[in-house]
């Protein structure tokens, strides 16, 4: 049986990048870049006023407060002023405005006292480029302002928009298909009768692959545990997903057919079980066609427990598809963080504790969460993440750091 590290080297090393699609900025909120963004101008483009009021020489207040003449029209935003600044003079100026030529300090307008046509301006320390964002002090034109890799979110968009970026090479969206396999699974809409359960996992599944742009959910079905009708599902979810998930069916029971049918519809088996809790059932695939430019699907058969499948998904399920999505960042948000309780680790295996966090005199301490078991997934919506414990068995006591593993962002 794998290790964890061992198992989550295959699985990312299984990912391999999909095509890239150029599209409009405003389709491209939310996906991966495939290209960098380049500066087409320096930022700022040119030494704007950061105040509104007088553009002036430093150098009129080298014996303090100067009584400048009030010169030319005032310089708004969006403007250029024609008049250039010499000694002895002042031209009101206004935030965002372009400094006009020869002045090379602000003199905010709360220091000013007109009268008639001078300005007496009071202010201590005029040295050059006060109050003035100077010309290529963010970015210089031609500079990478964003590496292919990147998401863009509001602060990347707004970046690349402000260079000019019409058009952005971007990578596809991952095409993903859901499975939940078991013949005790009914869905929100029927009766369960008394032995039967409602699929949790599957709705589970579609909201983790919601909350990523560059995710397309492009199936998701019940399957009853049926060599044949687990064939079918699974035939057309490989025909058109770039990665297929199933829950359920991968463990020893008699009707666990899943590793078979994959197997028996050209699925390469990479690895069948890690020594994780949850989780151990874990099993991962690939198929290459020989068609379709040798596309490669996915596919990842997870245990039915939901918490499992959970873990499972966070923990090694993700870290592909964020390969595959073309983003350069593959791991969760990883803290290390004070135990607010005892943890007895018994296990010699690579365990995942549902974790919640809590405040303690202004200091952020992590403790494991209550639960019935490894299949009470009510617990799950108590935890902000999971405490990584390694293999070995282990007591850990309040105040010990533990590795904390964020999956909630505010
Ligand atoms: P399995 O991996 O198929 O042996 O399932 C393990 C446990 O998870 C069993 O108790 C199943 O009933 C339960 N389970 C399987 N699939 C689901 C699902 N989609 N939703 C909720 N529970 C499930
Ligand atoms: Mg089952």
């Amino acid at each position: 049986m794998l290790r964890y590290d061992q198992a989550l080297e295959v699985v990312i090393d299984s990912a391999v990048p999909t095509g890239v699609e150029c599209l409009s900025i405003d389709q491209a909120r939310g996906r991966v870049l495939a290209a960098p963004i380049v500066a087409d101008r320096d930022l700022p483009p040119f030494n704007r006023s950061e105040r509104d009021g007088f553009a002036v020489l430093a150098s009129d207040f080298r014996s303090g407060a100067a009584r400048l003449d009030l010169g030319g029209e005032t310089v708004f935003a969006g403007m250029e002023s024609s008049t250039p600044v010499r000694s002895g003079m002042a031209i009101r100026i206004m935030t965002g405005a372009p400094l006009p030529d020869g002045a090379d300090a602000v003199v905010p307008v709360e220091k000013s006292r007109v009268n008639g046509d001078s300005v007496e301006l009071d202010y201590e320390n005029v040295s050059p480029y006060i109050h003035i964002h100077r010309r290529g002090a963010d970015a210089a034109e031609g500079q990478e302002l964003l590496a292919a890799g990147h998401s863009l979110g509001p602060s990347e968009l707004a970046v690349a928009i402000s260079v000019g970026a019409k058009q952005v090479d971007v990578y596809r969206k991952i095409r993903v298909a859901v499975l939940s396999t078991g013949d005790e699974l009914v869905g929100v809409d029927q009766t369960p009768l008394p032995s039967q359960i409602r699929d949790c996992n599957g709705p589970g599944l579609v909201s983790m692959i919601a909350e990523h742009p560059w995710l397309d959910m492009v199936m998701h079905r019940r399957v009853p545990d049926d060599e044949k009708l687990l064939e079918e599902s699974v035939g057309s979810a490989l025909d058109m997903a770039d990665a297929l998930i199933l829950t359920g069916g991968v463990s020893m029971g008699e009707k666990d057919f899943v590793p078979a049918v994959l197997r028996a519809a050209g699925v390469e088996e990479r690895f069948h079980k890690v020594a994780i809790r949850p989780g151990k059932p874990f099993w991962l695939g690939a198929r290459d066609r020989s068609d379709d430019g040798g596309r490669r699907t996915l596919v990842f058969g997870l245990p039915g427990n939901p918490v499992a499948v959970q873990v499972t998904f966070r923990e090694l399920v993700v870290r592909a598809l964020r390969k595959m999505a073309g983003l350069r960042d593959l791991d969760p948000l990883i803290l290390r963080l004070e135990a607010a309780a005892t943890i007895e680790k018994k296990i010699s295996l690579r365990q995942f504790v549902l974790g919640r966090l809590v405040q303690d005199g202004g200091r952020t301490r992590v403790a494991p969460v209550d639960h019935h078991g490894s299949g009470d997934f009510v617990s799950t919506t108590t935890a902000d993440g999971v405490i990584v414990l390694p293999e070995e068995p282990r007591r850990i006591e309040p105040g010990d750091l533990v590795r904390f593993h964020l999956w909630r962002r505010p």
